[in-house]
């Protein structure tokens, strides 16, 4: 492509941070334009995962909205959210480069003005797996992307399905309220040696960062137990992955479950639907995995 060409396209990124200008915008676009509105909602420090959704929208030629807000709310642990990765320069280079049409970088203040007073709390599905040990995370995670989505008023939403349980938050929140949107999910980006990639990847040391890998490793080999032999009990498959982590030097292991999708029950004799999810911390960094079975 001629680089004027190219340039042309790299400067059609708009970035709106005003929450009226975004929204006036998108009533707009529903009413004049025959394109869907697909979202990408993201906290930034945009990878490949970030990046595989956006492809995956992009398949749906329409127009498509990337959001980029650090969500206060849903840091249990306020230091986690000072630490948080900040690449904004960069990330808008790769958004241009994917040829995004619109990125939505609200101000936490207005997202939050002082007045703000309502939460969206998804009952049962928070109170599991990293709703246990992450307090209010999810409601401020349901409470954003609502948000997101009466400003955005987007037809498809996508999601990646290494936040599992966000997922299933979200489609229940989306069949909950009537929402017309359909939520879209894509498969877990991983980096060569298989660790998923994650924003938070970056804050591991070189010594952290060849033990992380394992998490992955760990997930492959019970999963090709359990093909063997799939008469094995969830908790055969979660006491031989916990051993071989341990044996890899994680030890800080938050929890390994096998959950039905669907509702997050936990199957005592689980089936090739079901999924191993796991949460561990490596150093001070939390991460976490899960694979179909
Ligand atoms: P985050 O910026 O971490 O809040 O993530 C924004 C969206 O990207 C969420 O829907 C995540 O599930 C998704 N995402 C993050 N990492 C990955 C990955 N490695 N593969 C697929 N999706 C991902």
């Amino acid at each position: 492509m001629p680089i004027e060409m190219r340039s042309k396209k790299i400067n059609s990124l708009k970035v709106i941070t005003s929450l009226k200008e975004m929204q006036k915008i998108c009533l707009n676009l529903r009413k004049t334009d025959s394109k869907k509105i697909s979202l990408i909602p993201t906290m930034g420090a945009l990878h490949d995962g970030h990046l595989g959704l956006i492809k995956k929208a992009k398949k749906k030629k329409s127009t498509i909205i990337v959001t980029i807000f650090v969500n206060p709310k849903q840091f249990n642990d306020k230091k986690d959210l000072v630490k948080y990765p900040k690449t904004f320069v960069q990330d808008l280079d790769k958004l241009e480069r994917m040829d995004v049409d619109y990125l939505f970088a609200p101000r936490t203040k207005d997202i939050y003005p002082d007045d703000f007073q309502t939460k969206v709390v998804v009952k049962n599905l928070k109170n599991h797996l990293c709703g246990l040990s992450r307090d209010g995370h999810f409601d401020g995670v349901t409470s954003v992307v609502l948000k997101i989505f009466n400003i955005t008023l987007p037809d498809y939403a996508f999601f990646g399905e290494k936040d599992l349980q966000q997922l299933i938050i979200i489609r229940q929140m989306t069949k909950d309220l009537n929402l017309p949107i359909q939520i879209i999910s894509h498969p877990i980006v991983r980096e060569k040696d298989g660790l998923a990639m994650s924003s938070r990847n970056i804050r591991l040391s070189k010594k952290e960062r060849t033990i992380a890998p394992f998490i992955y490793r760990g997930l492959v080999e019970a999963k090709k137990e359990f093909k063997k032999n799939n008469n094995r009990s969830a908790s055969q498959v979660t006491k031989d992955l916990r051993q071989y982590l341990l044996k890899n030097n994680i030890n800080k292991i938050e929890y390994i479950k096998i959950i039905d999708s669907s509702d997050i029950s936990y199957p005592k004799r689980p089936s090739l639907k079901n999924y191993i999810v796991i949460a561990v911390q490596i150093g001070s960094i939390r991460l976490i995995d899960n694979l179909k079975l």
